[in-house]
């Protein structure tokens, strides 16, 4: 039995130590916050995109790249950086704008994702975790004629893979989810996904740690950061914590999501990896709040009703590492959101507001690979904007790289 530690109890750092503890390992579940799901996977917009699964370097948004450049689409902010990594992270992401290369990306996401689905239909038979999932349907919603045009070839794509998506009027839409009525966006069409699900990762993360810590005797190291590691001959034997303590192990696995850099930096895999911000708020829920998760295209707003409480989540900003959350961008966000469903969002003594960072890599895939540089070191990290759906596919594959 090997003694295994994953750094970094987020969605994909927990999902990981699930699957190794189920393969028989001693498992150590390590991360410097206090508790797990602190970390990106804290208040995302909570979708399980199974059928979503969009890379996010693509045609559509390399044509819409001057107008971010400058500045002119509130939900995109970069902050221009002049070091080697920044540069060449975006001569990448842009080389994966071409349709062949974002098509590719598309269908390996597809199929971890179809792999995350799997994974969680056999974890909710195991154990009893609640985290307020559900099969909630999605609608995305296009607000020109012209991009709800272009999303009928995507339709048609999906369905060729064996996705269920339908295209749907403004008032079939609204048959499905009546709320819809109160919707201020302009709607030319819309996209159905009646298989998408979603919940809420935070308290996966909270609640499946327990679970593992119970029932399956993994050990955890939480409020603990682990600053380097021991190795003897390019071989993995230990990790170096911050106060010099040290573990001993056989192996370890980084789900360090995006303060991997800071973690690895000197290792190639981590170059790829670059925060991207995002923020989300959260209400109570009330009977105006749509139930079905949404999606407005246009705004780039994600919607979703997670058990009591009804989320807005969105923004995309390409920050220097380490760089904090800018409370203004909060601002942004509520008008975005209230611009479409007035009212929700305004009393701000029960906003909830939220900021994290997304580890994105010029694909959209993850790093899910053995260590180059140190035997022994295993990298499950640049999740991107899809981590929570990806997280149990990626577990999967990166246990598998152990037999
Ligand atoms: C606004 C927003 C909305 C999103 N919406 C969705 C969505 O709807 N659906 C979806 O699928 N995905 C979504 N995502 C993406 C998803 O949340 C992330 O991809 C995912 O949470 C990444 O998980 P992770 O475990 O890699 O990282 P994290 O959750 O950040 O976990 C990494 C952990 O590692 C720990 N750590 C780091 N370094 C060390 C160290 N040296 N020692 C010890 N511990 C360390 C951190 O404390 C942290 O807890 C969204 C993201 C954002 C920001």
């Amino acid at each position: 039995m090997a003694r295994i530690s994953v750094i970094g109890a987020g969605v994909i750092g927990v999902s990981s130590a699930y699957l190794l503890a189920r393969a028989g390992h001693d498992v150590t579940l390590i991360d410097a916050a206090s508790e797990p799901g602190m970390g990106a996977s804290a208040g995302n917009a909570a979708q399980l995109s199974w059928a979503y699964g969009d890379a996010m370097a693509s045609p559509a948004l390399l044509k819409h790249l001057p107008a971010i450049a400058m500045g002119c689409d509130p939900a995109f902010r970069i902050r221009w950086q002049l070091d080697r990594d920044f540069l060449c992270w975006g001569l990448k992401f842009i080389a994966n704008t071409r349709f062949r290369c974002w098509w590719n990306n598309t269908q390996d996401i597809l199929r971890l994702a179809e792999q995350s689905r799997h994974e969680l239909a056999i974890l909710l038979k195991e154990t009893d975790v609640e985290f307020d999932y559900r099969v909630a349907g999605k609608l995305h919603l296009y607000a020109d004629r012209q991009s709800f045009a272009a999303a009928n070839s995507g339709v048609a794509r999906k369905n060729a893979l064996g996705f269920e998506q339908c295209l749907l009027t403004r008032v079939e839409a609204e048959n499905i989810e009546p709320a819809l009525a109160a919707y201020r966006g302009e709607i030319a069409g819309a996209v159905y996904t009646p298989g998408d699900a979603l919940g809420d990762a935070a308290e996966f993360c909270r609640q499946l740690t327990a679970w593992m810590i119970e029932r399956r005797r993994v050990s955890v190291l939480f409020g603990r950061r682990v600053s380097s590691f021991v190795q003897t001959g390019g071989v993995l034997t230990g990790l170096r914590f911050e106060d010099r303590d040290e573990l001993r192990v056989d192996a370890a696995i980084v789900a360090a999501g995006p303060q991997i850099r800071s973690l690895i930096s000197d290792l190639p895999e981590a170059r790829d990896i670059r925060p991207v911000r995002g923020y989300s708020l959260t209400i109570p829920r009330t009977g105006l709040a749509p139930s079905i998760s949404l999606t407005d295209v246009k705004r780039k707003l994600a919607f979703a009703a997670i058990g009591d409480r009804f989320r807005v989540a969105g923004l995309a900003d390409i920050e220097r590492p380490g760089a904090g959350f800018d409370a203004r961008r909060f601002d942004t966000l509520k008008l975005a959101a209230s611009a479409v469903l007035p009212d929700l969002f305004e009393r701000s003594d029960e906003l909830m507001r939220w900021s994290g960072e997304r580890p994105v890599t010029p694909t959209s895939k993850p790093i899910i690979a053995a260590s180059r540089r140190i035997k022994g070191l295993y990298i499950n990290a640049g999740h991107g904007m899809l981590g929570w759906t990806l997280a149990l596919g990626s577990a999967r594959r990166v246990v598998d790289l152990f037999q």
